[in-house]
C-alpha cells in the first residue's frame, strides 16, 4: 500500500505573489533606518520573516529595504528619510525546500533556516490501514498508535449517540481516559498533550472538526484512505494540518 503525502500549498510551484512597498535608501542612512524600523515596526512583517529586510540596490550607493504594505505607506513613511518608494511583487509564503528557495531568491533575498518539509513515512501505517480494511467496521474506524508501533486506541464512529462522535473524536476521548489511568499518569504529566509522537490511521479523511481536535492533541502524523466529498479538513483545498496561524502542525498522507 502506497501513500501520497499532502504537501503544503505551493510546494514546488511558482510562488503566489503579494505587493510590498520597498524603500530606496541612501547607503549612509541604512543603519539608522534599520534601527528605527526595528524599534517601531519590529512585529510588522512577522508572517513574512523569511524575507530579508535589506537588499543591495542596483545603484551602488543605495540599498533597498522591505518597508510595508501599500495601504500603510502614508502613515509610516513620515518616520523615515527615504529617497523613493516603489511597489514590487514578492513571494507571499515562505519556501519549504531548497529548490523553492532558489526560485524565491530571484524575487528578493530569502532567509529560511529549515527548507526541507519532512516526508518520511511511517513504516507501520500500511499494516495498520490493512488492519482497518480487514474489519467489518472499516468505514467508521481509526487506530492510534505510538512510536513503538503499539496500538494505544481503536475507535469507531458513535454518531448513533451524537452527531459529533466521529471516530477521531471518540479516539481522543478514549485517549484522554487512557492517559488518566494510574499507570499512565507520569506520561500524561510529562507530555501534557494527549497524542504527542502518535500516529493516527483512519479510513475517512478527518472532517474539519476532527482535524482541529488533532491539532489540539499534538498528533505527529495522520494517514487516511478515502477523501471526504464535503467537510474534509486535510486536503489540497483546506490543509488544517499546515495552517500557519495554528501552533502545531502534523504530516498527512493519503491513499491515492
Ligand atoms: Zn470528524
Amino acid at each position: 500500500m502506497q501513500f501520497q503525502q499532502l504537501m503544503p500549498v505551493g510546494y514546488m510551484k511558482q510562488p503566489t505573489l503579494k505587493t510590498f512597498v520597498i524603500a530606496k535608501i541612501k547607503k549612509e542612512n541604512t543603519e539608522k533606518c534599520i534601527k528605527l524600523y526595528k524599534q517601531k515596526y519590529h512585529q510588522y512583517f512577522y508572517q513574512h520573516d523569511y524575507l530579508k529586510l535589506i537588499k543591495q540596490g542596483q545603484e551602488k550607493d543605495y540599498v533597498l529595504m522591505l518597508f510595508c504594505f501599500p495601504e500603510d505607506l502614508d502613515k509610516m513613511k513620515l518616520d523615515f528619510e527615504v529617497e523613493q518608494f516603489f511597489e514590487i511583487q514578492l513571494p507571499s509564503i515562505a519556501p519549504i525546500n531548497k529548490e523553492q528557495k532558489q526560485i524565491y531568491d530571484e524575487y528578493w533575498n530569502i532567509l529560511h533556516p529549515n527548507y526541507e518539509y519532512p516526508h518520511k513515512q511511517n513504516k507501520d501505517a500500511p499494516l495498520k490501514m490493512q488492519q482497518i480494511l480487514d474489519t467489518k467496521q472499516t468505514r467508521n474506524k481509526c487506530i492510534l498508535y505510538n512510536d513503538e508501533n503499539d496500538i494505544i486506541i481503536e475507535a469507531e464512529d458513535e454518531t448513533h449517540i451524537n452527531n459529533v462522535r466521529h471516530c477521531v473524536m471518540v479516539a481522543m476521548e478514549k485517549l484522554a481516559e487512557h492517559n488518566k489511568n494510574q499507570n499512565n499518569q507520569k506520561h500524561f504529566r510529562e507530555t501534557q498533550y494527549y497524542a504527542r509522537e502518535m500516529t493516527l490511521v483512519t479510513y475517512f479523511e478527518p472532517c474539519i472538526m476532527c482535524s482541529m481536535a488533532l491539532i489540539h492533541s499534538r498528533i505527529k502524523e495522520v494517514y487516511y484512505y478515502q477523501k471526504r466529498v464535503v467537510d474534509g479538513g486535510l486536503n489540497d483545498q483546506l490543509q488544517i494540518n499546515n495552517m500557519k496561524q495554528l501552533n502545531h502542525k502534523y504530516l498527512v498522507f493519503y491513499q491515492h
